[in-house]
Order: C-alpha cells, then sequence, then structure tokens
C-alpha cells in the first residue's frame, strides 16, 4: 500500500514574494497544482501537502479531485518542522520524494529519476552545477565554482533513513535548509543526480513572467472566407472602406477579411466558428460592422484566458489594388483586438486571373492565429 509516497512543502511564507506564489495563476494553473500534477504524473502513490493559512484552502480543493490520496497538514514555523510532520503522516511508506511546491516546472521524469535513485542508492537528490561566478561580501572575493553544486529538489529516500534522520535532528536541534543535509547528518552519503534547468524556485515577482512563459502552451487557429462580389455594395476589408465599382455581398457588411480573423481567432481558443456566435439569421448582424464582431470574438479569447500572440492574412482578389490600404487594415484590426499593430499582419495576392477570385467574382481570405 502507498510504497512511494511524496511530500509537497505549501506552507512557505512566501517572503521574498511578498503575496502567496502558490495560489496565484500561471498559464491558467497555480504553482501548487503544477507541482501535484508532476509528482502523480511520475507515479508517487500518495502525497502528504504540508499548508498554511493562504495554502490550506487550495490544497484542500486540489486534493478532491486528486488522482491519489492526498493529506493535508498543517506546515510547522521551518521548512524542516514541517518535512518532520509530513514523515510523520505517511504509514507503510518504503520512499519518500520530499519536493518543493514553488519548484512547479520540475518534470515527472526528474521525479521518477530520484525516485529510481532512491530505490537503488537509499538516496536521489537532484543537483545542478552551479553556472554563475559566486562571489563573498564583503570584499566579493570570488569563490571557486568547479565542483559545486546547488541542489533543487525532489530530495528522493529510502523512507526509513529519512525519517529517523529528521527526527535525530530535532532531537540534536540541528538545523538545516534542505533534506540533504539532514540525511547526511546521521552520517549517510547522499547520492546525486543531474537536476533540469527548467526546475527552477519561483521566489520573486520577477520570476513571474519567465514562469508564465515556460507555462503557456501556443494554440493555433485557421480561419477561412469568400463572398461575392456585387454590384451596388461597398467594398469593406478589415474595416477599412475600398474605392471600387463593385463590393462583397452578405448578411453584415460582408467583410472576409474581418470574418476570416474571427473565424481563427475562434478556432484556436475552441469556441466553435462565425456562423455559431453571430449566426446570419438574426437581424442584429444585418449590415453591421464585423470589427464590432471581432471585438467580441476577441472578447470571448481573453475571457477563456488566452492572449493573442499574432495573426496572418493573405487577402486573394485579381482586383483592386489593396497595398495602400493594408497599413489601415492593420491599424482598425489591431485596435478592434485590443492588440498593438505589429502583431497583425496583413498581405495581398493575385491569383493570376485564375478560378473565381481571378475573374474578380469573389474576394477570399485565408489567415492564421496564434494565441498564448
Ligand atoms: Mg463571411
Amino acid at each position: 500500500m502507498y510504497e512511494v509516497q511524496g511530500v509537497l512543502l505549501a506552507a512557505g511564507a512566501s517572503r521574498r514574494m511578498g503575496r502567496d506564489k502558490l495560489t496565484l495563476s500561471l498559464a491558467g494553473l497555480t504553482p501548487l497544482e503544477r507541482s501535484l500534477n508532476a509528482l502523480c504524473a511520475a507515479g508517487i502513490q500518495r502525497v502528504v501537502i504540508t499548508v498554511s493559512e493562504s495554502t490550506r484552502a487550495l490544497a484542500a480543493k486540489l486534493s478532491a479531485r486528486s488522482p491519489v490520496p492526498i493529506c493535508v497538514v498543517e506546515g510547522g514555523a521551518t521548512r524542516q518542522q514541517s518535512v518532520l510532520i509530513a514523515l510523520r503522516k505517511m504509514p507503510n511508506a518504503r520512499i519518500a520524494a520530499i519536493h518543493d511546491a514553488a519548484r512547479c516546472l520540475v518534470s515527472p521524469g526528474l521525479i521518477r529519476l530520484s525516485v529510481a535513485a532512491a530505490r537503488e542508492k537509499g538516496s536521489g537528490v537532484v543537483a545542478v552545477p552551479v553556472r554563475d561566478t559566486l562571489r563573498r561580501e564583503p570584499d566579493f572575493a570570488i569563490l571557486p565554482r568547479e565542483g559545486v553544486w546547488a541542489t533543487q529538489t525532489p530530495q528522493t529516500f529510502h523512507y526509513d533513513s529519512i525519517l529517523s534522520a529528521y527526527e535525530e535532528a530535532e532531537r540534536d536541534g540541528f538545523s538545516a535548509t534542505d533534506d540533504c543535509a539532514v540525511y547526511q547528518y546521521i552520517g549517510h552519503t547522499p547520492h546525486f543526480i543531474p537536476g533540469e534547468l527548467m526546475n527552477q524556485k519561483l521566489t520573486y515577482e520577477e520570476d513571474l513572467c519567465l514562469f508564465e512563459a515556460m507555462c503557456s502552451t501556443p494554440r493555433m487557429g485557421y480561419g477561412e472566407d469568400t463572398h461575392r462580389l456585387a454590384q451596388g455594395r461597398r467594398l469593406v476589408l478589415g474595416g477599412v472602406e475600398i474605392p471600387f465599382h463593385m463590393g462583397l455581398f452578405g448578411h453584415s457588411d460582408a467583410d472576409a477579411l474581418t470574418h476570416a480573423i474571427i473565424d481563427a481567432l475562434l478556432g484556436a481558443a475552441c469556441l466553435g466558428d462565425i456562423g455559431r456566435m453571430f449566426p446570419d439569421t438574426d437581424p442584429a448582424y444585418e449590415g453591421i460592422c464585423s470589427l464590432r464582431l471581432l471585438e467580441r470574438a476577441a472578447g470571448a479569447v481573453r475571457e477563456k484566458g488566452y492572449r493573442i500572440t499574432n495573426i496572418d492574412a493573405t487577402v486573394v482578389a485579381q482586383q483592386p489594388k489593396l497595398h495602400p490600404y493594408l497599413g489601415k487594415m492593420q491599424e482598425s484590426l489591431a485596435a478592434s483586438m485590443e492588440i498593438a499593430p505589429d502583431r497583425v499582419s496583413v498581405k495581398a495576392t493575385t491569383p493570376e486571373e485564375l478560378g473565381p477570385e481571378g475573374r474578380t467574382e469573389g474576394i477570399t481570405v485565408r489567415c492564421v492565429a496564434l494565441l498564448e
């Protein structure tokens, strides 16, 4: 029963961040959830989460829907005390993997390697060689870097050894900042395994944008629209009216460029398509400026938690010449989506008089959108 168990440390005060870093959203998931997911994906069979006032509610919520049994306990005043409290709540464990929840980019593969090392060698402590030049205050003298390693987590051990190490350290009043030091304190030699560059600890406010970028997964969408050219209609593309003796025919202003962009955005966010969001049987959309529809589609995309990275559209038209208007289209489209103009590219191509577009019977637009 639950031979391999995990300790997930989420009882820290986040003093260097100034607010609880484990409960904020990183590309839609909290750091605590990301760390827990990694432990579960690595095959950890049961997890004890140590919590503080500010992480308790989130931990309880996550435990209710976790694929493995979770035990939520109040942490101690120090990291070391929290680990001991958690280790005492792990009946029948043979292997204990201890992980700081703030290292939320840890890969399941690294956790698995740490567990495998602990099984085979008694311990698997994740560490990386120091890359930076080290100096010590107050004279900023250089410290030798050769052979210097920085330890990360997970740090995984035979359960009985790490529990007795922590018990003994507690009795003796020995304090340390990581589990490996406590393990060494009772005479064990730790086995190290190489860590991952990605396995950073979320510490400072300015770390957030880097972590966000590392967590976000891009989503691509594709949109295409064709409208017929007809006499007596205005020609509107990308919200810009273009002088021509014909215009695009349709229920709204028939702005095929804006429609293709809407479809690409909705596709990327998996929000259906333009016909479903704005049915052409609805009189509310008759003759409407399609930029208003784009504003609403971009709003729906934002509401789902996505940011528009960029748009690239190509208008296929034999006539009229569109190049003089492309810059203006780009600006009005960007304004409607509330993004910078350099995130919207609008190009035009002539189809060499081939096909319906080549015979000036209609205009087609193809577009891709990338969301993060
Ligand atoms: Mg259309």
